[in-house]
């Protein structure tokens, strides 16, 4: 017994290492393994690793490698991604009146962004898939991380990025490792569209959170936070949400440690996204019936997406976690943003929806008070400046002092 892929809808098969991602049916398709491979791990394993020399047990990732992609050591392709912090802060628990509250920063990857771990797994079944051209539609950050992948296993990294609509760090990042930035008159999910024409049409691989392979990468946040938990799961786990990758990747992950007895009680999942770009949270709210696309306009750039690929695996994820899906302004977005910069944490707009959705649920006392509550940072606080900056300056939160370069001018600034 081995992998395949399993189409979530039809339940038809194939084989793991054919180049596909939906099924004749049209349905996503699912990494599934054997569960007696999930339970030859476990937490004994997993801890055993962790002070590891070897490349593999040191990356976040691939310290779970049996249940996130089973290929030989030499296809792996590792920086390695992963090992990110868990933080604490008395400001912002008091800030959002909750008792046990920590961050995950997945800003702390390679590239900047948890986009990282979905590739390094995607990258890896490209390599061993002999695949050497690779291409992604992104709102910057999967450009980011492809580009660096990509430059890493000496391949070529094609990405369509959204004109105007990305900030000039990502961009810069994909351009600097190599890659090829096509520019799309057009949003992202024009950009979505063309690049799965791409991928068909001219046998380019595709590693966008559509590849299965990025999700069962993406597992690895949760897997990660609930060992440096140690194996005893918060009750929610809120994340910011746009193409619904990692929402999907969530749900999965809780299923398998649920399946497996990694951990017995399972963390509730919330999504938020920005009120500008809102279609899952739309949906939520008359229980899943369908996906009404949007125009997405929001300062969040990362989670600008109207049309969510994803979206049949992650309602799954909502409905099987017994969670939610919420919305935020991008006034709250910003806001939570400044509390997290402020009190040394950090992070880009989109990751900031966590904190903002977190506030609005205490303040309607869906999540009590007393609930453990871990919220994901996808991105880190250098991804986006000309927003930190414009956001400061607006709210006149804090701005640049100028100076006629005496020290009399330096001495009145201190308080
Ligand atoms: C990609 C991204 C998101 C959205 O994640 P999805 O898996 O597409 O929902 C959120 N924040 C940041 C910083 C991102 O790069
Ligand atoms: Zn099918």
């Amino acid at each position: 017994m081995k992998e395949h892929l399993r189409c979530i809808e039809c339940g038809a098969k194939y084989d793991i290492n054919e180049v596909r991602y939906s099924c004749d049916c049209t349905g996503l398709l699912a990494v599934e393994r054997p569960l007696e491979v999930l339970e030859s791990l476990g937490p004994e394993v997993f801890d055993s690793r962790l002070g590891s020399r070897n490349a593999a047990d040191r990356s976040g990732v691939w310290r779970f490698r049996e249940a996130v992609n089973n290929l030989d050591e030499g296809n792996i392709v590792t920086l390695p991604e992963g090992l990110t912090n868990l933080y604490s802060r008395s400001n912002l628990s008091k800030w959002v009146d909750c008792d046990q509250l920590a961050f995950k920063h997945e800003g702390e990857n390679p590239s900047g962004s948890f986009k990282d771990r979905g590739m390094t797994v995607a990258v890896s079944q490209a390599k061993r898939l002999g695949k050497k051209i690779y291409a992604c539609a992104s709102t910057g950050n999967t450009s980011a991380s492809l580009a660096l992948y990509a430059a890493l296993n000496g391949g070529q990294a094609l990405v369509f990025i959204p004109s105007g609509k990305i900030s000039l760090g990502k961009l810069s990042q994909a351009l600097a490792y190599g890659a090829t930035c096509i520019s799309i008159t057009g949003d992202f999910d024009k950009s979505m569209q063309l690049v799965k024409q791409a991928a068909e049409e001219l046998g380019i691989y595709l590693v966008n959170s559509l590849n299965p392979f990025r999700v069962e990468g993406q597992k690895t946040i949760i897997w990660d936070i609930l060992q440096q938990l140690k194996w005893q799961a918060p009750d929610w786990i809120i994340t910011p949400a746009g193409n619904l990758g990692n929402t999907s990747a969530f749900g999965k992950a809780i299923e398998e440690a649920v399946a497996a007895k990694w951990i017995t009680k399972k963390p509730k999942i919330a999504a938020i996204q920005a009120s500008g770009a809102n279609p899952f949270a739309t949906s939520f709210k008359h229980n899943f019936e369908s996906l009404e696309p949007v125009t997405a306009n929001t300062v969040a750039s990362a989670i600008q997406i109207g049309n969510p690929v994803n979206f049949p695996k992650a309602k799954r994820t909502i409905t099987q976690t017994n969670g939610l899906v919420e919305q935020v302004t991008d006034k709250e977005i910003l806001e939570a943003k400044y509390m997290l910069d402020k009190n040394a944490i950090g992070c880009e707009p989109a990751s900031a929806c966590s904190l903002a959705g977190l506030k609005k649920l205490r303040q309607n006392n869906t999540i009590k008070k007393t609930d453990s509550v871990v919220c994901i940072l996808t991105g880190h606080i250098l991804k986006d400046t000309e927003t930190t900056l414009n956001s400061l300056k607006d709210s006149s939160y804090n701005e640049i002092v100028e100076s006629d370069g005496s020290i009399d001018s330096i001495s009145k600034l201190l308080k």
